[in-house]
C-alpha cells in the first residue's frame, strides 16, 4: 500500500505518524479527520475486506468523533465490528438520515443566515456518511430539492457554495442526532465502572451515550453539557452523590422540555426522604448493584424509547 494513502478512505495525502512502544500510527486525513489504527488492522486480509466494504461509515464515524472533540478513535481487529455497528452510522441506504447529517453539518458550517458555505465533493464526503463523491453531490441535490439548501456555482478547488434556506437554517439538531442520549452522573473515579455499565446498557439499547468526562477546563465544561442535553434525544440523570452539577442538568433537561428519567444508588434513598428532595412526579429509580442498573436503564428505554 502507498504509504501517503489513508487505509480506510484511500485519500492520497495523508499524515502518518509512528507512536512510539507500540505497532500503532497516528492518522490524519482529509477525509476521515484524525484516528490510529493498529499494524493487525492495516494488514489482516479479514479486516481490509470489512473496511474496503464499509469504509464509508468508518470514515463518517471518524470524522464525526474528530470535529466534535470526542475520544479518538482507534481501528483494532478486535473492535472494527463494535466500531462498524456504532449507532452513529446510518443504515447504507437511509438517504434521509443521510441528508439529514448533512443538513446539519451545512448548517453547524453557518454562522448566519444567508452566510454561505463550501463544501468540497471529494473530501466532505464523510459528512454525510456518503459512499462516493457521487452519492454526496445525489445528496445534495436532494436537499436542494427538498427547499433546504441553495446550490451556488463551483468555487476553486472543486468545492460548491452551499447556502441554507430559511427552512433549512431552522433545523433542530436533537432530531438529527436522534441516536444520543445524555448521561448526566457525578464524574469521580468511583462512579467510573457505573458510567460504563449506563453507556453499556445505552449502547445494547441502539442509542449512542454522551457522557462528559473531561475533568479539564472547569469553566466551559457546563457549557459544553447544556448544549449537548439540548441536542439529546433523552436524558439519564444518576442522582448518586447529589452533586450540584447533576442537579442543575437535571433541571435544565426538564425546563427546555427534555425528556428524561431518574435513577439513583439505593443507598441513598433514606437520605432523600429525610431531606425531602422534590423529584416532581418523576420517580427514581433506586438499584443496588451495576446489574441492576444496567436493567432499569434498558427496561425504562425499551418501554419510553423505543428505536
Ligand atoms: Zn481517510
Amino acid at each position: 500500500m502507498d504509504d501517503n494513502t489513508c487505509p480506510i478512505c484511500g485519500f492520497k495525502k495523508i499524515e502518518k505518524q509512528g507512536m512510539p512502544k507500540n505497532d500503532t500510527t497516528l492518522i490524519t486525513c482529509p477525509v476521515c479527520g484524525e484516528y490510529v489504527i493498529t499494524y493487525e488492522a492495516q494488514h489482516y486480509e479479514d479486516v481490509k475486506d470489512k473496511i474496503r466494504e464499509n469504509g464509508w461509515a468508518l470514515s463518517g464515524l471518524i470524522r464525526y468523533s474528530t470535529d466534535r472533540g470526542l475520544e479518538r478513535i482507534v481501528v483494532r481487529t478486535d473492535n472494527i465490528d463494535d466500531l462498524l455497528h456504532n449507532a452513529i452510522i446510518p443504515n447504507a441506504d437511509d438517504i434521509e438520515r443521510k441528508a439529514r447529517y448533512l443538513q446539519n453539518e451545512i448548517r453547524r458550517r453557518t454562522h448566519y443566515f444567508g452566510e454561505s458555505v463550501s463544501l468540497n465533493y471529494s473530501t466532505n464526503s464523510s459528512l454525510a456518511f456518503a459512499r462516493k463523491g457521487r452519492e454526496f453531490e445525489a445528496l445534495l441535490n436532494l436537499l436542494e430539492e427538498s427547499g433546504i439548501v441553495e446550490v451556488g456555482e463551483q468555487t476553486l478547488g472543486g468545492g460548491f457554495s452551499i447556502k441554507l434556506t430559511a427552512k433549512g437554517y431552522s433545523i433542530d439538531e436533537s432530531d438529527v442526532l436522534s441516536h444520543q442520549v445524555f448521561i448526566a452522573n457525578w464524574f469521580a473515579e468511583e462512579q467510573e465502572e457505573v458510567i460504563k455499565a449506563v453507556e453499556e446498557a445505552v449502547r445494547n439499547c441502539g442509542y449512542e451515550p454522551m457522557c462528559i468526562k473531561d475533568k479539564k477546563y472547569p469553566d466551559t465544561i457546563m457549557e459544553k453539557a447544556l448544549g449537548e442535553i439540548r441536542k439529546s434525544k433523552f436524558v439519564i440523570i444518576n442522582l448518586t452523590g447529589m452533586r450540584p452539577a447533576v442537579v442543575y442538568e437535571a433541571g435544565f433537561a426538564g425546563g427546555i422540555g427534555k425528556e428524561f428519567f431518574y435513577v439513583q444508588h439505593e443507598s441513598e434513598k433514606e437520605d432523600n426522604k429525610k431531606k425531602s428532595f422534590y423529584t416532581g412526579h418523576y420517580q427514581i429509580q433506586y438499584y443496588k448493584d451495576l446489574d441492576q442498573l444496567k436493567e432499569i436503564v434498558i427496561s425504562t428505554i425499551t418501554a419510553r424509547f423505543p428505536h
